[in-house]
């Protein structure tokens, strides 16, 4: 096949998802997303908005990387970015200080990308582009947060630290937490800030003992002017990442730099933390978030609206706030659904119209560790029982990597509690299925199609339920 020209790819690509997608499917993800940009084996591509490119990312990218591989005759790469936020990028190169080496900013969805090329980057993601203090709407739920996050950002390394913010599941504390990171860039493009989850902190760690590089590990994280450590409850139990984690704590505070930590319970109620942890993580100010009320929920999706350009009547907007109470996180995902269940059927944005695939019980609102599970075993022929038992038979522990790829991209749980729904698995066994699937999804199409399968499945399941 000669090789295609720069733009010709993508065209191709559609052509052939075009024949294989249903046709509202294709109208509503593919058509739109326009070709950017292909260099070096990367296929850039814009979506006209965040849902949408969300969805692509979530559903399409593996797809259309093959497809595109085949097309090519090399490995192609695809990165998927919103139009309007590619252009802020590019105006606006800010680098997190743990990441040098990339130049782009990465949000969580495409870390899996990054993650192929190096190993080292995937566990030093950046800031996530959205999570800036003009999108973060303020409420008496978060007014104090809010506010001592500004000062932080404003006066590093004074008043509040460390500033430790607490609340429950999608309430905003990463979108807080990563809007001091970038706040702090605009006010001083030359600072060194670093964003870290715990998870990743804790891997680095282990990483850099076995390889010997403890004091590249140290250096690395006590030269930072700002860090963000993102859910530091997750260092529960671990005493010798607590032990290093107390040290490099005590070397950024005393040289007076900013230490910013997230957490979904107070220090005090973290569980088998050390007291000196303890003590030290309450010596700043601990803010908590708490469940948005109705007004401020509605002010949420309306500036969500905003930024999507789309016009919600007020009704539908009141209507999604009134059933979306405790988790800003679903709240989004059913906005999102109301606007993609709207333009794949045609019917208005409406109570009426979207009503019914909101579901009043609450459930299904995201992907579910049950469903997948359900969708893995039925389609890798196993028991769901068996994925969470210990066995290592071939077809079950292929059965199970999938369950945890799946997991991890279809829904929001760390490692660790990836681990607890196959029946207690360590999140390091968590993080090496991940890899494998990973690796395995390029070289072995069948694997490839039989994951796309559950994809699909867990797609259509939400769907009916609606
Ligand atoms: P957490 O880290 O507490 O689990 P996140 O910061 O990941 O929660 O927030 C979940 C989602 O909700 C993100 O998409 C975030 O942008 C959005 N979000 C949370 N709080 C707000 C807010 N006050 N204003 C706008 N969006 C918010
Ligand atoms: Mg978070």
């Amino acid at each position: 096949m000669p090789v295609p020209t720069r733009n010709e790819l993508w065209t191709k690509v559609q052509e052939l998802l075009q024949k294989n997608l249903s046709k509202p499917s294709y109208e509503t993800w593919i058509r739109p997303a326009e070709f950017f940009d292909f260099k070096n084996g990367c296929l850039t591509l814009l979506a006209p908005n965040s849902f949408s490119s969300d969805w692509l990312r979530k559903n399409y990218s593996h797809t259309i990387e093959e497809i595109a591989s085949e097309i090519f005759g090399h490995e192609v790469k695809v990165h998927i970015k919103v139009n309007e936020e590619f252009l802020s990028e590019k105006n606006n190169k800010k680098k997190t200080f743990l990441n040098t080496e990339n130049n782009s900013i990465a949000t969580r969805d495409n870390s899996d990308i990054k993650s192929k090329q190096s190993p080292a980057k995937k566990f030093l993601p950046s800031l996530n582009l959205r999570y800036v203090f003009n999108r973060f709407v303020v409420g008496p739920n978060s007014r104090m947060a809010h506010a001592a996050a500004m000062a932080v950002a404003e006066s590093p390394g004074r008043e509040f630290n460390p500033l430790f913010i607490c609340g429950g599941v999608g309430l905003g504390k990463t979108h807080l937490m990563q809007s001091i990171g970038h706040y702090r860039l605009e006010i001083d493009p030359g600072a060194k800030v670093a964003y870290v989850s715990t998870e990743t902190f804790t891997n680095d760690l282990i990483v850099a003992i076995r390889k010997d590089g403890m004091q590249a590990f140290r250096n690395r994280y006590r030269e930072a002017d700002l860090i963000l450590v993102d859910d530091i409850q997750f260092i529960e139990g671990k005493e010798y990442t607590q032990e290093e984690f107390f040290h490099t704590f005590n070397a950024l505070h005393e040289a007076g730099r900013q230490i910013v930590l997230t957490s979904d319970r107070p220090p005090s109620q973290i569980p088998r933390l050390q007291e000196r942890l303890i003590s030290r993580f309450s010596m700043g100010l601990i803010a908590d978030i708490q469940a948005p009320d109705l007004e401020t929920r509605m002010a949420i999706l309306q500036k969500k609206a905003e930024h999507e350009r789309m016009r919600l009547p007020r009704d539908l907007i009141q209507f999604i706030a009134g059933r979306f109470t405790s988790n800003i996180r679903e709240l989004e995902g059913a906005f999102t659904r109301a606007v993609a269940f709207a333009s794949i059927t045609g019917l208005p944005m409406t109570v009426e119209s979207v009503a019914p695939m909101l579901d009043p019980t609450g459930q299904g609102v995201e992907v579910k560790p049950k469903q997948v599970l359900e969708k893995v075993a039925e389609v890798f022929g196993v028991t769901e029982e068996e994925m969470r038992s210990p066995s290592r038979r071939r077809p079950v522990s292929q059965a199970r990597q999938v369950g945890m790829y799946l997991m991890r991209h279809g829904t929001d749980l760390s490692l660790p509690r990836i681990g607890e729904s196959f029946g207690g698995k360590d999140h390091t066994t968590v993080m090496y299925a991940i890899e494998q699937i990973e690796k395995k999804l390029s070289s072995e199409p069948q694997l490839a199609s039989q994951v796309q399968k559950v994809k699909d499945l867990l797609q259509i399941d939400s769907r009916k339920r609606r």
